[in-house]
């Protein structure tokens, strides 16, 4: 007799489609101890819970989102435990957020307080990654300490005073960082191009939310992707480029991994979805949409899709960095500079690139999933224990209807925010139950979690 079949787990998923970046199957899988302990068929268990119909999923993991990030005289409006509470409903079970280390904070000091701040709060599991702001050679020599103690991907800016590093600067950062076997991830837009569009539009007073976009155009991302992939390749150095939001962007990361430069390319849904001419709602509504990189023209969503469907894209992260349009976006009712830059989609990601990716054919099932969920894990060092359902691993599991008829509406989401950018989608398919560690913390739309329920994960270097 075979011995799973008469062991009692805690738990037993049984009777769907299991769903990962390798295969489809019919499998049940069974959890002890909050981890996965058995695949296989007819398995029994203490509690039972009958998947039939459904997609059985691997939590998702979301790389890139700034949860409580301060921004000038404001803060992104989801807290530790309201964005991962978001978080757990629409099926993610590992936000990786950022520490910005003020100034003579080393980066072990600004690491352990970020840490210590979203520890009690969390409601999924949690990492975090480092951002350098310059080549101090004490902050550099300490990377290897970090990625020692798991914290392996350090983010830079290529634009933006305060955080910006000259070419100079990144390179020296591509070469510590690898050095100690991490990885750079880059926010990629030429600083020049944009202060040279601010500053004509401040003096032809041109001020409203579209003028936003106008100021960021596709050109000073494609250039700065193309300038960080030459870098990254003479240091022969691992490079992320976040949030690609354009064709030329996506198209110098496709022919940069031809050459063998060991580059990942991340996109958003807000990229896929929606156009700049968001930015051009009546009054000051616009103001919803305003984002950086901003969002493009149409040729460039499809663009991007087709990249993501190639493989020349990997992943597939929100930059959720939501503002209430009331109170927040609204500083900047009267220069667009003000308006603070930043998005909600934290919760649909899954949902959206199911409804727009898989239903119309340009994703299979394995490939949203690996977008989604393992591809993001490889990178950051978190597989196989998290985004692949292999026995011994968290057994953080998404139930994912697929026939679900769902409008997205910022009164469902769980987002604190007053308004998603979705509003009035209507989507087919739907996350319904999500665990983590064994345990239902979200069941069709109701949070059952509990602020702290998340850990913070140490990682790996990644592949
Ligand atoms: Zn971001």
């Amino acid at each position: 007799m075979d011995k799973r079949r008469s062991e009692q787990f805690d738990l037993v998923i049984s009777g769907g489609r299991l769903v990962t970046a390798e295969s489809v199957s019919n499998t049940d899988i069974g959890i002890n101890d909050g981890k996965i302990s058995a695949l296989g068929k007819n398995l029994s268990g203490r509690k039972q819970v009958d998947a039939s119909g459904l997609l059985v999923l691997p939590g998702a993991i979301d790389p890139h989102v700034h949860l409580e990030m301060p921004v000038g005289i404001t803060r992104s409006s989801d807290n530790w435990f309201t964005g991962t509470r978001a978080a757990a409903c629409g099926g993610t079970t590992t936000v990786i957020d950022f520490v910005e280390p003020a100034n003579g904070q080393t980066l072990v000091q600004a690491l352990n307080a970020r840490r210590k701040l979203a520890e009690s709060q969390v409601a999924v599991d949690f990492s975090l990654h480092m951002t350098l702001v310059n080549d101090d050679p004490k902050t550099l020599s300490s990377i290897s300490n970090l990625v020692a103690d798991g914290c392996t991907s350090f983010k830079t800016y290529l634009t933006y005073d305060g955080f910006r590093l000259s070419d100079k600067e990144f390179l020296k950062v591509l070469c510590s960082v690898k050095e100690a076997g991490g990885i750079t991830l880059v926010h990629a837009e030429n600083d020049a191009i944009i202060a040279h569009l601010k500053e004509q539009f401040r003096h032809a007073r041109k001020t409203s939310p579209r003028y936003h976009a106008l100021s960021r155009p596709a050109i000073a991302e494609g250039e700065a992707i193309t300038r960080s992939l030459a870098m990254a390749e003479v240091t022969d150095a691992r490079l992320y480029v976040v949030h690609v939001s354009t064709a030329q962007g996506a198209d110098a990361i496709r022919s940069a991994r031809q050459r063998g430069v060991n580059v990942i390319g991340e996109t958003c849904p807000h990229y896929l979805l929606l156009t700049a001419a968001e930015l051009s709602r009546p009054g000051f509504t616009g103001a919803k949409f305003v984002c950086s990189p901003p969002l493009r023209s149409i040729e460039d969503s499809d663009h991007l899709w087709q990249a993501l469907t190639k493989g020349d894209l990997q992943t597939v992260g929100t930059d959720h960095c939501p503002f209430n349009y009331k109170g927040q976006k609204d500083l900047g009712r009267h220069d667009y500079e003000k308006i603070p830059g930043g998005l909600p989609g934290i919760e649909s990601r899954l949902a959206l690139l199911y409804h727009f990716g898989v239903v119309p054919g340009r994703l299979s099932l394995n490939r949203w999933v690996e977008a989604c969920c393992a591809k993001p894990a490889r990178v950051f060092g978190l597989y196989p224990r998290k985004g692949s359902l292999e026995i011994g691993t968290d057994a953080d599991i998404v139930l994912f209807d697929p026939h679900k008829q769902v409008t997205l509406s910022h009164r469902i989401l769980h987002e604190q925010v007053d308004y998603t950018p979705y509003e009035g989608t209507n989507l087919t398919g739907f996350p319904i139950k999500t665990f983590l560690h064994g345990k239902l913390v979200a069941d069709r739309g109701e949070f059952l979690g509990s602020p702290g329920d998340g850990n913070y994960l140490a990682r790996t270097c990644g592949e």
